[in-house]
């Protein structure tokens, strides 16, 4: 991690201050291409359910493409572009919050494939086949203060997923002020890209609404995916997101503690 990279802010180093304990950590590898010096590389971190775990609502077929296919590929184009730009791998969390620092020729390929990485991590570990139901505790009470009720967040937080145009995600995150907000992006980008969001936070909540994620299953009918995903929605570890995030910290272990 280059010194600059996690000295910038108090945003950078609340995230670069949780980076013990992820799953995307690291690793060395040793590169294919001798002349290039090692980098640390991402690595696809595995589904902590099974592929068929969260039937009805998303399909098996779904969850091995999108899993196997889609979120494989961003790692791969990750840990591709940042090798080409001679980069370590560090916090993927600080990088994309500080994309400004990324060099030039890479830094497209780091926001979508970066996004990409992070996104569909935090989307794996806040889905299981257990969830559904209602929030409790500390984020119940904060969103009860925002919207006034669980349902009205969630009505709220459905039409925004519905309007997002073309290929993009719904969050639910906290902002620098620890409150709830909720906002969408664009393509894989996501509230940590403070200079590519109108709003910039700590996303605890994510929900996919590019085809990939729904179209094999319920065609165009994204509102039905919509709905049908709250049934899977792991309050618990929203809630433990939540947490840390009015901590300054970002979890993104995508694996159950
Ligand atoms: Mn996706």
């Amino acid at each position: 991690m280059n010194e600059k990279l996690s000295r910038r802010s108090f945003f950078t180093k609340t995230l670069v201050a949780s980076a013990g304990g992820s799953t995307l950590l690291p690793t060395l590898v040793s590169g294919k291409k001798p002349n290039l010096s090692k980098v640390d590389s991402f690595q696809l971190p595995s589904l902590p359910y099974a592929a068929d775990a969260l039937e009805p609502a998303v399909s098996e077929e779904i969850m091995q493409i999108h899993h196997g296919k889609h979120h494989a590929g961003y790692v791969r184009k990750l840990n591709d572009a940042l090798e080409d730009a001679g980069m370590p791998g560090g916090d993927l969390g600080a990088i994309l919050s500080e994309l400004s620092d990324v060099p030039a020729d890479v830094q497209t390929r780091v926001r979508q494939n970066g996004g990409g990485a992070l996104n569909h991590a935090l989307f794996w570990d806040v889905m299981s086949p257990s969830g559904g139901g209602q929030p409790d505790g500390a984020l119940a009470k904060a969103i009860s203060m925002e919207w006034g009720s669980f349902n009205a967040f969630q009505e709220t937080f459905s039409q925004l997923a519905g309007g997002v145009f073309g290929s993009g995600w719904a969050w639910l995150s906290v902002d620098t002020g620890g409150r709830l907000f909720i906002s969408k992006t664009a393509n894989q980008d996501n509230p940590l890209m403070r200079t590519y969001v109108e709003k910039a936070g700590l996303p605890i909540l994510g929900l996919d609404v590019w085809e990939h994620a729904y179209y094999l299953q319920y065609a165009n009918r994204r509102g039905d995916y919509i709905k049908n995903w709250w049934r899977v929605v792991d309050w618990r570890n929203v809630g433990q997101r939540y947490a840390a995030a009015r901590q300054g910290r970002m979890i993104v272990d995508p694996l159950k503690s």
